[in-house]
């Protein structure tokens, strides 16, 4: 292999950047040449492909979005538009992809690996929802952007004595909330993979204002629900003054943390080791701190499992 490509495609998330850096000095590193595809698979198809050097991607590793845009491309479901988009890989001698986005971006480098094109997939996307890595890039990140906003939010909850609402992203899955519940003592975490009964949360709610709690967080993923019909319900339920707060794509932004960085530069690379060793149709990961790779269908194939014991905890903490 002496020409290789890489590609950020779907939702963006903190450290594709550092991601791409990876796989371009990586890949340099090996003798090889690299060519970013500019805006995904849309790119890929319109020919946005440009030669990049060691420069290329200097002075981004410590900056959120990606350097080479993503879009979402409809085409690219289409066997005529895969076509089209290999066509455009062989007219640039590229023999070989590194893909980084989310599982809807997998499923683009699966067909691309069906239709004999080597094709790796780097897991980069703030939900945290892809089976066959602990971490995905970008989900350290919004984190701590979520466990700032809930901090801030906190202090007003306190001095006002409301009950705050909030509703992170996530999509499908509950680690954003989990996690960002469980760092900020959120009274409850609610959850798509474990539903807890509306009566039980404002149980607990009534059994803490009998004690005299005078303010609560609850931390709603978006993919269990909306953070305002909860609201709406528990301030009816309760009578508790409730708020609610919806933090959006702020948590899709900013610099990415030490992890991120860490997790996407060796990410990245393996990407590159690996199309070097003639592997294909593989996507990368880090399961116990140790860098792994799985076959793509077997992780299209699986559902995103949350850390139940976790969820437990939370419960535990929040009597
Ligand atoms: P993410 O990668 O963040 O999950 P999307 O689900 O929007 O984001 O997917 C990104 C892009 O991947 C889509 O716009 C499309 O171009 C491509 N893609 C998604 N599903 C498929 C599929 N079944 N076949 C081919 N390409 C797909």
């Amino acid at each position: 292999m002496k020409r290789i490509g890489v590609l950020t495609s779907g939702g963006d998330s903190p450290g594709m950047n550092a991601a791409i850096r990876a796989v371009v000095r990586k890949a340099i590193y090996h003798d090889l040449e690299v060519y970013g595809i500019s805006y995904g698979y849309a790119g890929l198809i319109a020919g946005e492909i440009e030669k990049m050097e060691l420069g290329s991607v200097g002075d981004i590793i410590h900056r959120g979005g990606t350097m080479l845009y993503t879009a979402r491309c409809e085409e690219f479901k289409t066997l005529e538009g895969q076509k089209k988009g290999i066509e455009q890989l062989k007219k640039f001698g590229i023999e070989g992809l590194v893909v980084i986005g989310g599982d809807g971006s997998f499923r683009g480098a699966q067909k691309l690996t069906e239709h004999g094109f080597p094709t790796i997939g780097v897991p980069g996307t703030i939900d945290n929802d892809i089976p066959g890595t602990d971490f995905t890039i970008g989900f350290d990140t919004a984190l701590n952007t979520v466990i700032d906003a809930i901090d801030k939010i906190r202090d007003t909850a306190t001095s006002h004595e409301r009950t705050y609402v909030i509703e992170v992203m996530g999509r499908h899955a509950g680690d954003l909330a989990l996690w960002s519940g469980l760092a900020d003592g959120a009274e409850t975490i609610v959850i798509p993979e474990e539903k807890d009964d509306l009566d039980d949360i404002i149980a607990r709610l009534k059994r803490g204002q009998e004690r005299g709690k005078k303010h609560s967080i609850i931390v709603v993923a978006e993919g269990a629900g909306s953070g305002f019909e909860f609201g709406d319900k528990i301030q009816r339920a309760t009578n508790l003054e409730t708020r609610v707060t919806v933090l959006g794509h702020i948590q899709r932004g900013g610099s990415p943390t030490g992890f991120d960085r860490v997790l996407a530069s060796r990410l990245g690379a393996k990407a590159v080791d690996l199309l070097l060793e003639g592997k294909a149709g593989v996507t990368v990961g880090i399961q116990r701190n140790e860098l792994v790779y799985h076959d793509i269908n077997e992780v299209l194939s699986q559902d995103h499992a949350i850390n139940l014991d976790m969820y437990k905890l939370s419960q535990e903490l929040s009597i």
